[in-house]
């Protein structure tokens, strides 16, 4: 674990500073041209990369040295040290890498390098690859399939009418109005254009057949592929009460979901959000930010008590309350009506609009149709394969095998989306890469940030250490004494060691 050293602005790399001030797995952070710089010491290497994660430009001085990569202390991402690739998830644009010259005893950072050429493609034969999906494990697959060095034809068709975007920014700072709509984006029109990536946006996939791998659209004929990808994500929970149709009742998981949500927002100053789930009081915390009035209905009696456990349970409904979100626990939605929701304890809430939060489906339709293999998810093997060979599956459709558990687990976080995107995007190529993730997702609600690494489930005990409302805690999950996950609020060095202690905790494959 590396220690980290940083200062206001931190020292002039170009001046030189003395070997002996950069400790061994030491970081350093500098400066070189009016840029910051991150000084980072592996072993017999010194590397100097630029000091911000690619991601949300999270303070990577502050983040923990493995080897001869760097991990961000906000959402996880790692680069190489050496090369300044971005490895995992959620950054996709590598760091700058500087020159690093050693004269008498000091270590001077000089100019930038240039990017490393993309490889050549290990799998020439292929051709044709289709990525059915728009979101984050489609969007990363067709990235990395560029920068494997795939040049044959890539199409991304997409059920959205939008570019992929940055789905989590949909509950948080977009739909609190803290984010312009161009941040939403992953990549700009012109990025997919210059990387020869179709993008097939509004054009749903309805027919695979698994046999030759090809793929319909609407009542066009069949296209085959070489290998396809499905990424079709999930799709949210509706109500099934009388008026669940009603026009100002709404879900989110698009772009499309976003604006028609802001839109209804800045009409009405009254909205019930259905079901406590990370959804629901994000939306919570964004729309109460905008100066709407919110009620959380949802049937627990402590808001998210099953997955975070009772103490942050309780810190999440206090936070919410002192915010002004009223909760309404035990109770479920009866009926709406154009103005109001009915509750099942017989309490009516007044409502402009009505979110619903109650959690997704993952669209294995399309998979099942086709006579894959589907339990809970589209069942993939360890290197992210369908039952049928050349066609892959990946984010929160897939159920993989996880090593650690040792059980299949499907998982419905953006950064095991975009990873398992990757990962499925290498193994098109032939390159034989395992789907052995630690989980991690974060929450933002307000200006508490949560990290969660590994997967519990259930769990028989949840350990806290430290204080939620000082902003400051842990809570570890365990099952018979095996812990299973760690929450960490602003604790972001730990959550980072958790989730390495994990990963050495994962048994050799078989
Ligand atoms: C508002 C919101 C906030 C979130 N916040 C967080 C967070 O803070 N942290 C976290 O870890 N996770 C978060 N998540 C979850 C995370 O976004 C998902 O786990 C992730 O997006 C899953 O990626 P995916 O590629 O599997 O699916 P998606 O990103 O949903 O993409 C699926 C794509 O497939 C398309 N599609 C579906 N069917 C078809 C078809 N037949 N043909 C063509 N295209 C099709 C869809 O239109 C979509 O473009 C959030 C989710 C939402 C909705």
């Amino acid at each position: 674990m590396a220690e980290a050293t940083s200062g206001e602005s931190g020292p002039d790399l170009a001046l030189g500073i003395a070997l002996a001030e950069l400790p061994e797995n030491g970081l350093l952070a500098g400066q070189v041209g009016g840029e910051a710089v991150l000084l980072a010491r592996s072993g017999d290497g010194v590397f100097a990369v630029g000091a911000a994660c690619t991601h949300y430009h999270g303070p990577l001085a502050e983040g923990l040295m493995v080897g001869e990569t760097i991990r961000c202390p906000w959402h996880h991402a790692c680069f190489s040290l050496r090369t300044g690739e971005a490895l995992r998830a959620p950054a996709l644009d590598p760091l700058p890498c500087y020159r690093v010259e050693r004269e008498d005893g000091r270590i001077f950072v000089r100019e930038k390098l240039p990017r490393e050429a993309v490889k050549p493609c290990p799998a020439a034969s292929l051709r044709r690859i289709a990525i059915v999906g728009g979101g984050a494990a489609g969007n990363a697959a067709a990235e990395t399939l560029r920068r494997e060095g795939y040049d044959g034809e890539l199409v991304l068709f997409s059920a959205e009418n939008s570019l992929p975007c940055d789905r989590p920014n949909l509950s948080k700072d977009y739909l609190a109005g803290s984010a312009p709509e161009e941040w939403v984006f992953l990549r700009s029109a012109q990025f997919y254009r210059e990387q020869e990536i179709t993008i097939e946006l509004g054009k749903p996939v309805v027919g695979l057949d698994a046999g030759t791998r090809a793929l319909r659209l609407g009542d066009g004929p069949q296209v085959a592929f070489d290998a396809i990808l499905l990424a079709t994500g999930a799709a949210p929970r509706r109500l099934s009460v009388p008026g669940a149709v009603l026009p100002h009742v709404l879900t989110l998981r698009s772009l499309a979901d976003c604006r028609a949500i802001i839109a209804r927002a800045a009409e009405g100053r009254r909205a019930v959000v259905v079901g406590a789930s990370f959804i629901g009081l994000e939306a919570a915390a964004a729309l109460s930010t905008r100066g709407v009035a919110v009620s959380v209905v949802a049937p627990e009696a402590v808001p998210m008590e099953r997955v975070l456990g009772p103490d942050l349970g309780a810190f999440l409904r206090k936070l919410h309350e002192e915010h002004g979100v009223r909760f309404h626990l035990g109770a479920g939605v009866a009926a709406i009506e154009p103005e109001e929701v009915a509750l099942s304890n017989g309490e009516h809430l007044p409502a402009d609009l009505v979110l619903c939060g109650i959690g997704v489906v993952p669209e294995t339709a399309l998979a099942a149709e086709a006579g894959l293999a589907v339990g809970n998810g589209v069942l993939v093997n360890p290197f992210l394969e369908t039952s049928a060979a050349g066609i892959f599956a990946a984010g929160d459709i897939a159920s993989w095998p996880d090593r650690l558990s040792g059980e299949r687990i499907r998982i419905e976080h953006w950064v095991v989306a975009e990873r398992q995107g990757r990962i499925a995007a290498r193994n098109m190529l032939g390159l034989r890469k395992r789907c052995d993730i630690v989980p991690f997702f974060w929450t933002q609600q307000y200006d508490v940030s949560l990290s969660y690494v590994g997967h519990a489930p259930e769990w028989d005990k949840a350990e806290l250490e430290g204080s939620p409302s000082e902003r400051d805690c842990r809570v570890g999950y365990f099952t018979n004494e095996r812990k299973r996950a760690v929450a960490t609020i602003f604790r972001d060095a730990e959550s980072l060691a958790e989730e390495l202690a994990f990963e050495q905790a994962m048994p050799a494959a078989g």
